[in-house]
């Protein structure tokens, strides 16, 4: 790889079609980490079995979901891999490796865990306790040291951390330890404006949306509660849709923010200045996007390559990881 600063992991989920919560809290942040990093980004298929609905649905999660990313500025052409966990089997050998070295007190005691056993109390599965064990060798076979996270995934890292240095106490100085880089815009309210954004609550706005979608969502947004009326004045910080055009609306901002005080603007008039800065900020994107859906193959082939580069780092690592074991 290159002379950047480090190299840097993330992966997500397969959840298809991206919305404003992934593209603030992460996807944008991946951007821009291209500049200064080697960036290995990662749709974790494996991951998403833990739940075992609605697998029927991957593949097209996987499509949809890449074609975000990439017209969002992901780029394969900068050095960027990017690829599918289950296409570099390698990391269920550092799995099986690291499950051997994790307490099993460590993982049941998780707040992550509790909370999915609340969720699923039928479906308990071995892929629940051992889901930050898989996201730990994900991150250690590439040997990233910088790992960009939200607030509420910085306790998992501090797991990927405690498990790679319990390894390399054991084995020796084999793998690296990852640091956290937080992102600055980690939690974004759905337009339900209470609950964090997303698809299965149904309170997202997708970054892929038409204009016509994007302002029929925004319509919807909840602002102000005490702002009944329209010469009530309002308060901008109670209100997400003022929240999200501190980042979409810089320009216009501070005004907004003025005349929301003096109920010099409606609500209304508000959401539609909001909705065209979102769908104009996105412009580029759909574009994009447009353009690669009319080749899938293409897209699936970027993909495969992002396998193939990602298997030469796995493939020594892994190799390194079993020497350092023992493993004839
Ligand atoms: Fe929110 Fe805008 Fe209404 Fe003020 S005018 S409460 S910022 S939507």
């Amino acid at each position: 790889m290159s002379e950047k600063r480090g190299r840097v992991f993330s992966g997500a989920r397969p959840t298809g079609r991206q919305h404003l919560g992934n593209y603030l809290g992460a996807i944008r942040n991946y951007v821009a980490l291209q500049d200064d990093y080697d960036c290995i980004y990662c749709i974790v298929d494996l991951h998403a079995l833990t739940t075992l609905q609605d697998t029927d649905r991957l593949r097209e999660w996987t499509y949809e979901m890449a074609l975000d990313w990439l017209a969002a500025g992901i780029d394969p052409a900068r050095g960027t891999i990017l690829f599918i966990q289950s296409h570099v089997p390698q990391v269920t050998e550092l799995h099986t490796i690291f499950s051997m070295v994790t307490p099993l007190g460590w993982l049941t005691r998780l707040p992550t865990f509790k909370e999915k056993v609340r969720q699923q109390p039928d479906n308990v599965n071995y892929g629940l306790v051992g889901y930050p064990v898989l996201m730990a060798a994900d991150i250690a076979l590439y040997k990233a040291d910088t790992v960009p996270v939200g607030v509420d995934q910085a306790p998992h890292l501090e797991f990927t951390r405690e498990i790679v240095r319990r390894f390399n106490h054991i084995f020796g100085e084999v793998l690296v330890e990852p640091q956290a880089r937080h992102t600055e815009f980690p939690k974004v309210l759905g337009i339900d404006g209470e609950q964090k954004m997303s698809k299965s609550l149904d309170n997202h706005i997708e970054i892929a949306a038409t204009p016509e979608e994007i302002t029929q969502r925004v319509m919807m947004m909840t602002t102000d509660p005490q702002r009944r009326y329209r010469h009530d004045p309002g308060r901008p910080e109670v209100c997400n849709v003022f929240s999200l055009h501190q980042f979409f609306s810089p320009a216009e901002v501070a005004q907004i923010e003025r005349d929301c005080r003096t109920a010099d603007i409606g609500c209304v008039d508000c959401k539609r200045l909001f909705a065209r800065n979102l769908a104009d900020h996105f412009a580029p994107l759909r574009e994009r996007r447009a353009a690669l859906a009319q080749e899938p193959d293409h897209v699936w082939d970027i993909l495969a390559d992002g396998a193939r580069r990602a298997s030469v780092i796995a493939s020594e690592v892994i190799a390194q990881v079993k020497a350092a074991v023992g493993l004839p």
